[in-house]
């Protein structure tokens, strides 16, 4: 006896964005493996009938690691449960819901996925900054702000990225932006280039910073910028200022 999969994206944040889909698949978990991404408003509404296991907060103060998350997966499938992962925003676009879907697949587990609206695109749209739009980008490239853009091993290309015309949108970038806005710089991208960080997208307490690519590291630091943010370089940028905030 088997039980099922599903790598669930919960949207970037308040149960307006997630889709019915996912509501549905929560509502039908026998377990749902979770992390704090996804906001507290969808967090509070987690059935209580499910096993619901926090991955950064396992069994006390024990963060999960991505092999440990695979394992449990795994494990309760094979116990014939229903089991739901879910993950911030979209589980494919820097989720490691990629990794998991192998995992499963590789133990012989039936998987769905249930694609999320990511915030690497809402997050900016709800202050009024399109990621694409045809007088300022006509290409959007999603980068993992993660690696340390100064080591040699980097998976990426900065003289590339920074020659590209259209949009830079950077998950998981505010602890190297300085490293990033410098490495842009030093390849060639204009100093002038607008840059907007909105931090906590859709939450209550959520902020945005606007500047440059040449000031915007000083304005972080003034404001004392966190995670999670969504860092967008670009001349849609000069959009900022949407209905919605
Ligand atoms: N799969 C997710 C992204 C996971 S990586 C998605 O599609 O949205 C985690 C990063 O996403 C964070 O470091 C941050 O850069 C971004 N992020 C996710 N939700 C956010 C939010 N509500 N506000 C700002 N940034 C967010």
């Amino acid at each position: 006896m088997t039980g099922k999969a599903y790598l669930v994206g919960a949207g970037p944040g308040g149960l307006g964005l997630m889709t019915i889909r996912a509501r549905e698949v929560i509502e039908s978990a026998d377990v749902i493996l979770y992390d704090q991404l996804p906001g507290e408003e969808i967090l509070a509404t987690l059935p209580g009938s499910a096993e619901l296991i926090d991955c950064g907060k396992y069994g006390g103060n024990h963060t999960l690691e991505q092999q440990e998350i695979e394992t449990l997966m795994v494990e309760r499938v094979k116990e014939g449960k229903t089991v739901v992962r879910l993950k911030g925003g979209d589980p494919f676009l820097f989720g490691r819901g990629g990794e998991e879907m192998e995992t499963l697949r590789e133990h012989g587990i039936p998987v769905e996925v249930v694609p999320g609206v990511t915030s690497a695109i809402a997050v900016p749209e709800m202050v009024g900054i399109p990621v694409t739009h045809r007088r300022y980008a006509s290409t959007v490239t999603f980068i993992t702000g993660h690696e340390d853009p100064a080591k040699p091993e980097s998976a990426l290309d900065w003289a590339v990225l920074s020659r590209l015309k259209g949009t830079l949108v950077i998950l998981m970038g505010v602890k190297n932006l300085p490293k990033i806005a410098a490495v842009l710089i030093e390849h060639g991208k204009d100093p002038s280039t607008p840059v907007a960080i909105i931090e906590r997208g859709l939450r209550p307490d959520q902020r945005v910073t606007v500047g440059t690519l040449a000031d915007i590291v000083d304005k972080a630091r003034a404001v004392g910028v966190r995670p999670p943010a969504v860092i967008v370089i670009g001349g849609v940028v000069e959009l900022y200022g949407g209905s919605n905030e």
